[in-house]
């Protein structure tokens, strides 16, 4: 048998949040399946949201493995080309480019082509990570609009807080200010922004957590937003040990027992992508039902509390996170995102799709 640990990708789920999308936008949708489909699998992905106007991802050759499986929907590089053979390549294939700094620009002398490319001009409404700045954007545009390498011109921004308290206000008065004065198509909203704020949908959305089912915002819950989770990591209870008080648990002893009780070691850890700095108390589900993880979490296992589930014991099942199990909340007690959980999934983890 195998080592008991899985990741469980349910396509139903990514169509039921692509619908989810769907309903709260008229904007066509580029679903954002960088990072390996935020750790899900790139072609896994593509397929189950094969439904999508287009696909946003980093890698010109992410993008190659897309139109070798043919799929010809939009494709775009949020990062843009690093190098002018990246450059060729993307005209070549009809993928579309970020264009962020001047530096890309002037790598589109290199195109062999005469109108082979669509680029999307990245406009820095204050992020300050990728983008012009507000007064360097006419400048920017027309160099495109003369270059003739360049087909098709998308306005796009980022940003920083539509999934906080602060909100986008700012920024899309700044965007909207610059764009105001161009016919080109718009793209502004990741999946907070495209659920929050509907004035900030533009031609373009480009939603990523909320397809895998993991929601943007602190204060509201993937299930109230509709959202289904995507990846469900699951796991066996391999071993039993029975504590007494004083007892102490794992790597540098970080939990003592204070009175006698059992504990169930799982088969998963740091190696499989389980944050290792998740701390005691972190929620996992056994036999389906909520307990804690206790002490450190190790290359290969955990340890979780059986203190008030006499049932559980070797064999048992335990969800680290998924269906019954937000990753969000797992990822809060860990001090992270939902984001960087899934990513985080190891290639030793078995993928089994549903
Ligand atoms: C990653 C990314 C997105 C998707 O963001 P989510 O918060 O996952 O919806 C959208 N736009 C850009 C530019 C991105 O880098």
């Amino acid at each position: 048998m195998p080592r008991p640990i899985q990741a469980l990708i349910d396509h139903s789920a990514l169509e039921n949040n692509l619908r989810v999308a769907r309903r709260a936008t008229s904007a066509r949708i580029m679903a954002v399946i960088k990072a390996e489909g935020y750790g899900h699998g790139l072609l896994r992905v593509a397929e189950a949201l094969a439904d999508a106007d287009g696909y946003a991802l980093l890698d010109i050759r992410d993008a190659l493995r897309l139109r070798d499986a043919g799929y010809r929907q939009a494709i775009l590089l949020l990062e843009g080309y690093f190098d002018a053979e990246d450059m060729v390549l993307a005209a070549e294939h009809g993928v579309s480019c970020v264009i962020h700094s001047d530096w890309q620009i002037a790598l589109l002398d290199a195109c062999p082509k005469r109108g082979a490319l669509d680029v999307w001009l990245k406009v820095n409404t204050g992020m300050n990570r990728l983008g012009f700045a507000p007064q360097q954007v006419a400048q920017a545009m027309e160099r495109l609009r003369r270059h003739r390498a360049v087909r098709d011109i998308t306005l796009m921004t980022h940003f920083a807080n539509a999934d906080e308290a602060r909100g986008i206000a700012a920024p899309l008065a700044l965007f909207n200010d610059v764009a105001g004065s161009y016919r080109a198509a718009r793209s502004l909203s990741n999946s907070a922004a495209l659920l929050r704020y509907p004035q900030a949908h533009g031609d373009w959305v480009r939603p990523g957590i909320m397809l895998y089912g993991a929601s943007p915002f602190a204060e509201t819950s993937a299930q109230q937003l509709g959202l289904k989770p995507v990846m469900t990591l699951s796991s066996r209870i391999i071993a039993v040990q029975e504590l007494r008080a004083g007892d102490e648990v794992g790597y540098g002893s970080l939990f003592r027992a204070e009175h006698s009780m059992r504990i169930g070691i799982v088969a998963c850890g740091y190696a499989d992508g389980y944050p290792r700095h998740a701390p005691t108390g972190t929620p996992l589900l056994v036999d389906g039902q909520r307990t804690r993880t206790l002490g450190r979490v190790s290359m290969d296992m955990l340890f979780a509390d059986l203190s008030a589930l006499p049932q559980a014991g070797v064999g048992s099942s335990v969800v680290l996170w998924g269906e019954g199990m937000p990753v969000e909340e797992v990822a809060h007690a860990a001090g992270t995102i939902s984001y960087e959980l899934t990513c985080a999934l190891t290639a030793r983890v078995p993928v089994v799709t549903r």
